[in-house]
């Protein structure tokens, strides 16, 4: 590789071991490659350097965030650069007349809600790792998260980017007014394009004023069918939850082994249900309660202590850490209409039982949003082989079902082999066309959403 110019001396990691620290994500199996470099961007004219460099040179470039990605979309690719942006965090502005926050992509999504509460408004897009991961990670995978049914995902949250192109090229997309229908929607198609268009450098989300602090309810069902009905039940209200997160009896054990978060052992599945209405959220989890116990919960606890609540909605955050604890897993994330959510699990279970494999059902299931956790044995090649059909079988039950591939991790490079399948190939012609607009030398995340 050429060595990068000289103001890329002061952002590029030298140390072996701190480089080391960028070369994978939370994906199963990533890999480090031998060889690859880091640099840490600090300010758009980092970036700027790095594109121009790289485009002179065809180095591929993997921009990234804080590596939380799990479907392999910010691994480092051999002979290629690293373009991490966690160092440009600085919120700039938060405009709460205007209903916007201005910010680098390397603020962490909690580090932006928490300020734009401090001014009363709220930055909804809540994914699980909301703690860790950065803005620009959150738009460049679309991100969702714990509270999407009512109030969507991070595109539904994006007015304008900053992005930079191979070649230096610093171009604005969006606008920063509450309204803006000029032109094509270019924002939108950055958001979720996985780093393979442009590096983001700049964010202008939109905010809505903060809901009240939400009450929980706690249903517990003795079947998963039951649980199921129960959501769909739930999409039919009025006043949708902020929250419908389901977990089954294996989830609760592996989260309650971590510590007691006050989830019950005695049952097959529970359902967390949230409102956070301004005004009206202890007459809605009264109704979200009786809702649910007609739909078939054996108990049902509404949760109006909120650190109660609070201890709930950490047990499911720590789901994820729950689960790693317990072995090696290939982790889903279809989506299916609500209605086959049902289905879905059911195919889920024939398939474990039929495979002899372990699948744990947890997930953003209001959305019909499921993540099964596929367990596999990591020093038996068998198992993981079974382990993996399994995770093929689930997709393809998914599409079949008029569902996605993905709902939100994205499709990175675990995903790309089924986009051809949920897209078609007229779609991913128009698709790679695009991409050839922007990176006409194909050097920006290369054989990740689209094979090479
Ligand atoms: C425990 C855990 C829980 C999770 N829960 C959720 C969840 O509930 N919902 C959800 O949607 N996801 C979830 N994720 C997945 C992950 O956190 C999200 O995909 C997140 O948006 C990635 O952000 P990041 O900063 O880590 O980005 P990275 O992992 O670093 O990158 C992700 C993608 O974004 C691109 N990218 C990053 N920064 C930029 C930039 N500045 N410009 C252009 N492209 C860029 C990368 O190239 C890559 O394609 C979870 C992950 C973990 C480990």
């Amino acid at each position: 590789m050429t060595p990068p110019p000289t103001v890329l001396a002061v952002a590029t990691v030298s140390d072996p071991d701190v480089k080391a620290g960028y070369a994978t994500d939370e994906s199963v199996g990533a890999q480090a490659p031998e060889h690859f470099e880091v640099v840490r961007a600090r300010s758009l004219d980092d970036v700027v350097e790095v594109m121009r460099w790289a485009d002179a040179t065809g180095t591929p470039v993997v921009p990234q965030g804080a590596h939380s990605s799990l479907t392999g979309a910010s691994v480092a690719i051999e002979g290629g650069v690293v373009l991490n942006t966690e160092g440009m965090d600085s919120i700039t502005t938060i405009d709460p007349l205007e209903g916007y926050a201005v910010a680098g992509p390397g603020v962490l999504n909690k580090a932006l809600k928490d300020a734009v509460a401090a001014e009363g408004m709220f930055y909804p897009p809540d994914p699980a790792s909301s703690a860790f991961c950065t803005i620009g990670g959150n738009v460049a995978t679309n991100a969702g998260g714990l509270c999407c049914v009512k109030y969507g995902v991070t595109g539904d949250y994006v007015r304008a980017l900053q992005v930079v192109l191979p070649g230096g090229e610093v171009i604005r997309t969006g606008h920063r007014t509450a309204k803006g229908v000029a032109g094509l929607d270019l924002t939108g198609l950055f958001v979720g394009s996985e780093g393979t268009l442009g590096v983001v450098t700049e964010v202008t989300t939109r905010l809505i004023p903060a809901p009240d602090p939400a009450l929980t309810v706690l249903a517990t069902f003795d079947s998963l069918d039951a649980a199921s009905a129960a959501i769909v039940a739930l999409r039919r209200e009025r006043h949708l939850p902020s929250l419908v997160e389901l977990l089954d009896r294996a989830a609760i054990a592996a989260v309650q082994a971590l510590a007691d978060y006050g989830f019950p052992d005695d049952c097959e599945a529970v359902l967390l249900v949230q409102s956070d209405r301004p005004g009206h959220t202890s007459e809605d989890v009264q109704r979200y309660a009786g809702l649910l116990t007609d739909a078939g919960a054996v108990d049902v606890a509404v949760a109006d202590d909120p650190a109660e609540a609070d201890l709930l909605l950490a047990g499911r955050r720590a789901l994820s850490p729950a689960l790693e604890a317990e072995g090696p897993r290939y982790l889903e994330d279809v989506c299916v209409p609500v209605g086959r959510l049902v289905d879905l699990i059911r195919e889920g279970q024939r398939i474990a039982a039929e495979r002899g494999l372990e699948i744990v059902m947890a997930g953003h299931a209001g959305d019909g949003n499921l993540h099964p956790s596929i367990f596999f044995d990591a020093a038996d090649p068998a198992s993981r082989e079974r382990a993996h059909a399994a995770f093929t079988l689930i997709v393809d039950a998914a599409l079949g079902m008029g569902g996605t591939i993905t709902g939100e991790h994205g499709v990175g490079s675990l995903k790309a082999p089924w986009l051809p399948r949920e897209l078609g190939d007229p779609m991913i012609e128009r698709q790679r066309a695009i991409k050839a607009l922007f990176d006409p030398r194909g050097i920006l995340n290369p054989g990740r959403v689209y094979w090479s």
